[in-house]
């Protein structure tokens, strides 16, 4: 039975099945064997994604340190940057400071040279101490107008003057002269009269001839030959006015009030009729009616001057009245004067400007024959004034040793 069930075929067939089934059991292996492979293949390539990601982050990590670094670098070198720069600041200040220092080191030399010159002028002009009370208050008085006008010191307690009359409010009507007035008086010096502020609103003329006399008394030696009489502020009471005016106290205008032959029949009349009776250059009831005008006569006649040179403004020209002016002569030794004059003051424009009945330029220059030059400087206004007589200090020189002698 055993025999019967157990044929060979079935045997056979038994062992094919028994062989599927191990060739089964193997790729059943074979299979978890793959998939064991893949889940590590999967995690190597997870290991290595970890792992690049991990170097990654430290190339992040290292890339912020050194950004970080840089910064930090940045921030040191602009700190050092600043305290070079405040170094460099300090050092300027040291330097503005040590020029400021030297600054104040040469002004303060300065001052005491100033104060040697002053203390050598005083010396020189042998301070008087014999001025009369009248000068010594009139001094004062010029002395605060002149710190009023921002001119400094007036030097004017250092001249000798000399005075006769007074204005209508009482100023002694001064004047100084330099050089040798007993010897002129003998034979005839070469001189001149140098006349400022005969219209008291034209402040200018007055330092004008202040500085000329300081001028001739720190340059004396040059011109002791010469006569020079200055007279520095013919019309003092407008001249001190709070506004300054052009005419006197009596509202005359002192330069339409000289006494020429044509004052009665013209002057009035011209002032009425060319001048609409303008109060500015009112001449006067009559000729000569002004104690300032007196003074100016009185003074010409004294020392008969060689040239008088009068000083005004604003009208920027010279003029000149006397011998050759309506001839126009230029070879005359007076136009030669008027034209070098002009060239020592940079080409100052000659003007022929007409003169007036009453005034000095035709009562002197005209009517006398003494050459009469009028200086008329470019402004009134205080603050030029030093520029005006470093414009004309070598005219004025010229024009003092100019001889003009008949
Ligand atoms: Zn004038």
């Amino acid at each position: 039975m055993l025999r019967r069930v157990f044929t060979p075929y079935l045997l056979i067939q038994i062992l094919i099945l028994l062989l599927v089934l191990a060739c089964a059991g193997q790729w059943g292996n074979r299979g978890d064997e793959q998939e064991q492979k893949q889940v590590r293949e999967q995690e190597q390539e997870q290991e290595q994604v970890r792992e690049q990601e991990q170097e990654q982050e430290q190339e992040q990590k290292q890339e912020q340190e050194q950004e970080q670094k840089q910064e930090q670098e940045q921030v040191r070198e602009q700190e050092q940057e600043q305290v070079r720069e405040q170094e460099q600041e300090q050092e300027q200040v040291r330097e503005q400071e040590q020029v400021r220092e030297q600054e104040q080191e040469q002004e303060q030399e300065q001052e005491q040279e100033q104060e040697q010159v002053r203390e050598q002028e005083q010396k020189k002009f042998g301070r008087r101490t014999d001025h009369t009370s009248a000068v010594k208050k009139y001094c004062r008085k010029i002395a605060k107008k002149f710190y009023y006008w921002g001119w400094g010191h007036s030097y004017c307690q250092n001249f000798q003057w000399l005075h006769v009359r007074n204005s209508v409010l009482g100023d002694p009507l001064m004047w100084v002269v330099f050089g040798d007035e007993k010897a002129h008086r003998k034979t005839p010096k070469n001189a001149t009269m140098v006349l400022c502020s005969i219209h008291g609103d034209e402040l200018t003329p007055a330092k004008f001839c202040f500085d000329l006399m300081v001028d001739l008394a720190r340059n004396f030696p040059r011109f002791k030959e010469q006569l020079v009489i200055i007279a520095p502020i013919v019309n003092p009471d407008s001249f001190f006015k709070r506004k300054p005016t052009r005419t006197n106290r009596r509202g005359v205008d002192i330069n339409r009030n000289f006494p020429t032959k044509d004052w009665k029949i013209a002057a009035l009349k011209l002032w009425r009729t060319r001048y609409h009776s303008d109060p500015r250059r009112f001449p006067g009831k009559h000729s000569l009616s002004e104690p300032e005008t007196l003074f100016m006569v009185n003074l010409i006649k004294r020392y008969r001057p060689g040239k008088i040179i009068q000083v005004h403004a604003p009208l920027t020209h010279i003029d000149y009245d006397g011998p050759g002016d309506t001839l126009n002569q230029k070879a005359l030794p007076v136009n030669q004067l008027l034209i070098s004059m002009s060239t020592n003051a940079k080409g100052y424009r000659i003007k022929n400007y007409p003169y007036f009945p009453g005034s000095l330029g035709n009562w002197a220059g005209n009517e006398r024959q003494i050459p009469t030059y009028t200086l008329e400087l470019p402004s009134s206004d205080n603050r030029r004034s030093k520029e005006f007589w470093q414009t004309f200090q070598k005219a004025m020189h010229t024009a003092i040793l100019f001889p003009v002698l008949d």
